[in-house]
């Protein structure tokens, strides 16, 4: 695991517990028992009616393709040797999206829509990275 090279995530205190599950393999995402409001990226305060009173829930881990792109060319940097690779906003059931790679899956074949499933990668010792592959596998 110690041979990847891509950047990594930059871990702030309030996105800490979301690498923290991560590394546990699982996914969460924020909730405001104030309003009800579901949050995902981590955040210090909500949104919405700005309490500062968020609660970590853990995630059903499903979701769909919200929108995504299939990366062809980048210049000389880590990803190279990735290409193609597909870059995704993934709605989770939950209703809050996140930016992810979807993986286990052709280019070609990734739909809008489509159902995916998250999948921890334990890049570094330290640090997992949440993907997505197809739902159905
Ligand atoms: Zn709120």
């Amino acid at each position: 695991m110690s041979g990847y090279k891509k950047p990594l995530p930059e871990v702030t205190p309030w996105s800490q517990p979301f690498w923290s599950a991560a590394k546990e393999h699982r996914l969460v995402f924020q909730h405001c028992p104030s309003c009800e409001l579901n949050i995902l990226y981590p955040k210090l305060f909500c949104p919405n009616c700005y309490s500062s009173d968020l609660q970590w829930m853990d995630a059903s881990g499903r979701g769909e393709v919200y929108t995504f792109s299939v990366i062809h060319l980048h210049p000389p940097s880590p990803f190279r040797d990735s290409l193609p690779y597909v870059v995704a906003i993934v709605q989770l059931d939950e209703g809050v999206q996140l930016m992810t790679n979807i993986v286990r899956c052709a280019p070609e074949d990734v739909k809008c829509g489509m159902s995916v499933v998250a999948e921890f990668d334990d890049v570094t010792d330290d640090f997992t990275l949440v993907n997505f592959r197809p739902a159905a596998m």
